[in-house]
């Protein structure tokens, strides 16, 4: 999720040209854009379509009375361990967070232990996104199985990033490694992240060229998640919508736990994502970034569907340099907010956000981050309109 290659540049490339602004800004825009026919899919390999009924009892957040279920951030471990400074668990239990997401943890080591109990004393679960598809399909197979492996555009097996989803071995590999991860990784709410390759590509061999990102990503994904169901049968797994899976499958059904995890890396954060004319980075406009959504929805079930934002994100604002720290560019009212109605309006009820290299540092520069208790309160009390 944190791509260092994208240089800081990337963000003065941001632009808002506004078109007509004789009408609403949210109004016709479905107009800017002609959507394609839909594909009829293929029969689906597992039942779960977006119209089956959620079996919401093994859902963590089933019995949460606000409208946004899921209230998490996502940071690292050294963000969070000196709560002399910045006391995490004491902000989400004064604001009603109840998930957190660290990376970087020793989660053998006993200062992670009491962390991990006090959390749940705290009534916050833990969870962990990462990028795992190196540890599904170890780069070091390559030598001995380059069919596991992705083929680039010029035919050759690379192992440079994610591998061959119709290499039946490279599957009977993930699902072995998944039972494995998994056991190491136990997220209390029964949600697993095992994204793939950050901005890896994918394979172009003769049995994948016809496939996209998403699907090449879900082929995996849905082997991951019936791994996943052999230790914890309450498992869901996230589909990402990133970087180049920002186009939803086409030909390939999720099995009916997975989630959809939308997270709209390329947008621009001055403006709402209602405002549909903003251009991000990547020619990402916020107008792509809705369609994509509903498109999304149309394939993953809106009540398990999750938003994995930016808005705190200080490593993406301070360009992934921890020694020049940047102060987030909060913008409550004006963006916040507006989002939150966007995204309540589609449905989703599950939101979490970044806020990585918001840690002791960060206090020491700009004094105690109130953003984190502006974005906790206004999810805990959200009212949707
Ligand atoms: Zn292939």
């Amino acid at each position: 999720m944190i791509l260092p290659f994208i240089s800081v540049l990337l963000f003065s490339l941001v632009s808002c040209t506004q078109p007509d602004m004789t009408t609403d800004a949210t109004e016709g825009w479905e107009d800017m854009f002609k959507p394609e026919e839909p594909e009829e899919p293929e029969e689906p390999d597992t039942p779960g379509t977006p119209d089956d009924p959620v079996d919401d009892t093994k859902d963590v957040y089933a019995d949460e009375e606000s409208f946004f279920k899921m209230r998490g951030l996502v940071m690292g471990w050294s963000d969070v361990n000196d709560p002399k400074v910045l006391d995490y668990i004491k902000i989400a239990k004064e604001n009603g967070l109840n998930t957190f997401s660290i990376y970087g943890a020793d989660r053998s080591h006993v200062v992670w232990k009491a962390f991990a109990r006090d959390c749940a004393d705290a009534g916050i679960f833990l969870e962990y996104e990462e990028h795992m598809m190196s540890f599904l399909l170890p780069r070091a197979l390559f030598d001995t199985h380059p069919e596991y492996f992705r083929m680039n555009q010029q035919g050759v097996r690379v192992k440079d990033a994610n591998g061959c989803p119709s290499s039946e071995g490279a599957l009977a590999e993930v699902y072995k490694n998944a039972i494995d991860i998994g056991k190491r990784y136990n997220p209390t709410n029964n949600r697993y992240y095992f994204w793939l390759d950050d901005g890896g590509d994918v394979c172009y061999c003769d049995k994948c060229k016809e496939l996209n990102d998403a699907d090449q990503a879900l082929i995996f994904e849905n082997e991951v998640i019936k791994a996943l169901k052999t230790i914890n049968p309450d498992a869901m797994l996230a589909h990402l919508c990133y970087a180049n899976t920002t186009d939803p499958p086409k030909k390939v059904k999720p099995h009916e736990d997975i989630f959809l995890e939308f997270a709209p890396f390329y947008r621009s954060w001055d403006y709402p994502l209602a405002d549909t004319w903003v251009t991000g980075n990547q020619g990402m406009t916020h107008g792509k970034y809705l369609r994509s959504l509903e498109d999304h929805l149309k394939v993953f079930p809106a009540e398990t569907a999750q938003v994995l934002e930016y808005w705190m994100d200080d490593s993406l604002f301070s360009g992934w340099n921890p020694n020049k720290l940047k102060p987030v560019p909060w913008k409550y009212e004006s963006v916040f907010l507006k989002d939150l109605d966007t995204y309540a309006k589609y449905g989703i009820r599950h939101i979490t956000c970044y806020c990585a290299y918001v840690g002791p540092s960060y206090v020491n520069l700009f004094g105690f981050p109130d953003f984190l208790v502006e974005y906790a309160q206004a999810l805990r009390d959200y009212e949707k309109k």
